[in-house]
């Protein structure tokens, strides 16, 4: 990535996110219009119509990136696994082309979600060794687990020295966090958020982590693009991730790292972007050779979807 690279994508972002109609998503690199509304409607313009992917998803699409260049960088690549706890469909191919560790899908139990997972397995009891996970990553699931302290000290355990855990629950601030493993799903969902949580985290979550032996880095959305980008790639400002490392062996100020690596991981995304829609628009036109001069009604629908993808 040259300097005069990433200036022009910079650029680039600069004219597209003056399209008040256009989104980018940074996990499969497609365009659209908006993005559809969240699970349950609760929120507009939130997930990928290509693969689904939702705003957090989205923003562990810059994070990971970012993060392998920075251990890259800094000669600081352990020898370890990438651990995917509960991975979702849409962001694992790119976890698995961006990231050069082995990749290892864990869940308790795919079948909930139908998720592909390498090893069915609890967080409270990771079946890996001390210090063999050079990459974690734990969104939504610890608000799932009624140990979450074991959780937490299973993260500690088996991230190898100097690597990240990416770590995502939902959290309210201001108020400490309610839990009961006892209550059932109906009052679950009204004090939880959903029917399978078993708490929602407030204040004291940070006080958590840090009892499992792990150091914390909250990383947000404004860490790292603007107001203009963050409407283009559908990515809120406020969107926080917590970044874990095992407390004595983290990286240092891994935010800063990261916000120098986002003009070459904007360049690397816009570029995978072009490449989807230059994809999607010669199967569209070949499609309209195939169809040849009769049916002028699907040929018009053709010609008219081929001509939207963008150049
Ligand atoms: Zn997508």
């Amino acid at each position: 990535m040259t300097a005069n690279s990433a200036n022009s994508a910079t650029s680039a972002m600069s004219a597209m996110s003056a399209r008040p109609n256009l989104r980018l998503c940074t996990v499969c690199g497609s365009a659209c219009a908006k993005f559809k509304p969240g699970p349950h409607g609760t929120r507009l313009d939130a997930s990928c119509p290509g693969c689904g992917a939702l705003e957090r998803h989205r923003f562990l699409a810059l994070v990971v990136p970012a993060l392998v260049a920075h251990a890259s960088s800094t000669s600081s690549m352990s020898g370890g696994v990438l651990l995917d706890v509960a991975p979702m469909r849409g962001t694992t191919p790119l976890l698995k082309a961006t990231v050069p560790y082995p990749y290892v899908g864990i869940d308790f139990d795919p079948s909930a979600d139908r998720r592909v997972v390498d090893v069915t397995g609890s967080l409270t009891h990771v079946p890996l060794a001390d210090a063999s996970v050079s990459l974690l990553i734990c969104m939504q699931v610890l608000e799932h687990i009624p140990d979450d302290a074991a959780a937490m000290c299973e993260i500690a355990r088996v991230l190898a020295p100097g690597a990240t855990a990416i770590v995502q629950v939902p959290r309210r601030r201001g108020i400490p966090t309610d839990e009961d493993p006892s209550v059932g799903p109906e009052e679950r969902l009204a004090r939880f958020g959903q029917a399978d949580h078993v708490r929602y985290y407030g204040d004291d979550f940070e006080d958590r982590l840090l009892a499992a032996g792990l150091s914390i880095e909250i990383l947000t959305g404004r860490d790292l693009i603007d107001d203009a980008s963050a409407v283009l790639l559908g990515l809120p400002l406020t969107e926080t991730l917590w970044l874990c490392a095992r407390a004595g062996t983290g990286p240092g100020d891994l935010t800063a790292a990261l916000r120098a690596a986002m003009p070459a991981v904007l360049a690397s995304m816009l570029a995978r972007s072009a490449a989807t829609a230059l994809a999607e628009r010669t199967r569209l036109e070949g499609s309209l050779a195939r169809l040849g001069p009769r049916r002028p009604l699907h040929r018009r629908a053709l010609s008219y979807a081929a001509r939207k993808v963008r150049r």
